[in-house]
């Protein structure tokens, strides 16, 4: 359930074991703006086993290979610097998710046992004799069908309705920020090369660069849409301008604030991520909050890592739940220790800046990184590889097509 980075892969390494798979899909396409956009180097390395690599490696896309934070005098210092990471692809590719998930399901096509239907809504659960035996789902024409199957994978998103119907409730991490989505363009004579926050007191904004426009978040206190709003444009512009000055020149571009999206962040997991017939994984088992730009990069390895474990069981027809619990059991750890930094992250740096106590991470920090450089391999490896890499199960393993 679901055609996010998740269902994708879990469903294209499924098909290639020849497992027979169907993807349910609410959207009618992948079009869908302000969606996770960094590939880190580990998701890269994996598509590379996909044989897949050549493929991405050729999609419009945006390299940024230091995370950055602009101090007093106009100087960077580079808190992540990927470019000193030991991997083949040694920076992040900034890629529209839509380009992403197209590449995935194209090549899921090419497996025989593989069905993508879009339009597909699941509305619910079926269950018999106490385990999830299949589900319910709304066509584009409003008519409802049902689909039943030897296992439901939830990979429906942070507001999974699979996961609500299951009676699964995941533990809030509490969150002070809420982020705000826009786009502006992008002049031929920009360079950016790092992602850089730019901070000012309550409030930043962290500049994404696509191949032809900005893809911009603003982070302010979390219950604050409705205030913004009211403000209206003109003073949403003043402050973008304000905190980005360079960008002053086009801020006009925003013509209401209909074009500025509000993203409610969450940071949240399950505990457990099954019932018996179904499994919950990416952001429906954990949703993450955008700090480090992780999400994709997670529920990606969640799907490596449950078709590596079921797909053995599935060919053979015997999934327990303590096959599906083995899932969990994989990914809790990498999934716990990137909340918790992320959580940290939240108290160190970004909530003394919406709480106008500081304008970046703790002096101590810069200076540490100032003086040691290569300290920012640290940062870089978290968020460019993470605590365990998944890598692609021989059987889902190709030649790159070139
Ligand atoms: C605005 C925004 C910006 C983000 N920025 C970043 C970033 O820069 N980098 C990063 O790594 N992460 C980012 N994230 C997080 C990242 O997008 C997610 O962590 C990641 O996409 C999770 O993948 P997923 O497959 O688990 O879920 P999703 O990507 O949410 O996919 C869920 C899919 O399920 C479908 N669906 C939902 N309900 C149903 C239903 N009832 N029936 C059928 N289909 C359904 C949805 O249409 C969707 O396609 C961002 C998230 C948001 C919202």
């Amino acid at each position: 359930m679901g055609g996010g980075p998740a269902g994708m892969v879990v469903s294209l390494l499924l098909a290639r074991a020849g497992v027979e798979v169907t993807v349910l899909e609410k959207h009618g396409d992948f079009l869908r703006d302000f969606r996770g956009d960094t590939v880190h180097p580990s998701t890269m390395e994996l598509l590379d086993e996909l044989g897949l690599g050549e493929r991405f490696n050729r999609l419009p896309q945006s390299r940024l290979t230091r995370i950055a934070f602009p101090v007093v005098g106009g100087r960077l210092i580079v808190v992540g610097d990927l470019g000193r990471l030991k991997v083949r692809y040694p920076y992040i590719a900034m890629v529209p998710q839509w380009d992403l998930l197209d590449l995935l399901a194209d090549a899921a096509r090419e497996e025989p046992s593989f069905s993508l239907r879009m339009r597909c809504e699941v509305t619910g659960l079926i269950r018999e004799d106490g385990r999830v035996r299949g589900v319910e789902y709304r066509t584009a024409d409003g008519s409802t069908n049902a689909i039943h199957a030897d296992l439901v994978i939830g990979c429906d998103g942070r507001w999974s309705i699979t996961r609500q119907q299951a009676d699964l409730r995941p533990r809030e991490y509490s969150v002070s920020i809420d982020a705000w989505w826009f786009r502006l363009p992008r002049r031929p004579d920009d360079n950016p090369s790092a992602l850089m926050p730019h901070a000012g007191p309550g409030r930043f904004a962290v500049v994404i660069p696509r191949p032809d426009f900005y893809q911009i978040a603003y982070i302010g206190r979390k219950g604050t849409d409705a205030q913004l709003r009211a403000r209206g444009v003109e003073a949403f512009r003043r402050d973008i301008a304000e905190l980005v000055p360079w960008l002053a020149d086009r801020v006009g571009e925003l013509a209401s604030m209909d074009d500025v999206k509000h993203l409610d962040v969450r940071l949240n997991r399950l505990d457990p991520w099954h019932i018996d017939g179904l499994l919950c994984i990416g952001d429906a088992a954990h949703a993450m909050s955008p700090v480090g730009g992780v999400g994709i990069n997670l529920a990606v390895q969640d799907a490596v890592a449950a078709a590596t474990l079921l797909a053995e069981p599935l060919r053979q027809g015997t999934i327990t739940q303590e096959t599906l619990a083995r899932v969990r059991s994989r990914r809790l750890l990498p999934t716990i220790l990137v909340q918790e930094l992320q959580h940290l992250m939240h108290e160190v740096v970004v909530e003394p800046i919406i709480q106008e106590r500081r304008m970046g991470p703790p002096k101590p920090v810069l200076a540490l990184l100032k003086l040691v450089p290569q300290v920012s391999y640290l940062p870089a490896y978290l968020i460019g590889v993470g605590f365990r890499p998944e890598h692609a199960p021989a059987f889902a393993r190709r030649q790159p097509v070139r």
